[in-house]
């Protein structure tokens, strides 16, 4: 099956869908920044540029893009042109997550992923109460 885009206008989409300060993090960003937390974003020396940085709580908040982190909850589709490469470009920013996770973990700080399909008032209330207990 062809796409339905021209190679050219594809690669205009696809730059169109952001990896960093997307709607869903901005929604996150908006809702800790009125419960009173302060926060530091993509701060540059953690691994992977975490999103959100809690610096007070130990924490980090990461707002996956379903796309971008190869959430495997059917929202996105591929692009029908160059599946390969899109398949393993988005295997390995996946894969990439999962070892920062683990680094941040190492240096001692709690990560909490949240996948932008799944962002909630509910979900981010829940987020709230883990932090209030450390
Ligand atoms: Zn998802």
């Amino acid at each position: 099956m062809t796409d339905v885009f021209t190679k050219k206008k594809r690669s205009e989409v696809m730059s169109l869908i952001k990896s960093r300060n997307t709607k869903p993090e901005l929604f996150v960003r908006s809702f800790l920044h009125k419960k009173g937390y302060r926060f530091r974003l993509h701060q540059k020396n953690l691994p992977g540029k975490p999103d959100i940085v809690l610096k007070k709580y130990k924490t980090i908040i990461n707002v996956n893009g379903c796309f971008w982190h190869h959430h495997q909850c059917g929202k996105y589709k591929l692009p029908k042109t160059n599946k390969k490469f899109w398949l393993s470009k988005l295997t390995n920013n996946r894969k990439r997550d999962l070892i920062n996770n683990k680094k941040l973990k190492k240096l001692g700080w709690k990560v909490y992923n949240n996948w932008e399909c799944r962002l909630t008032m509910k979900h981010l209330d829940n987020l709230l109460k883990k932090l209030s207990v450390i």
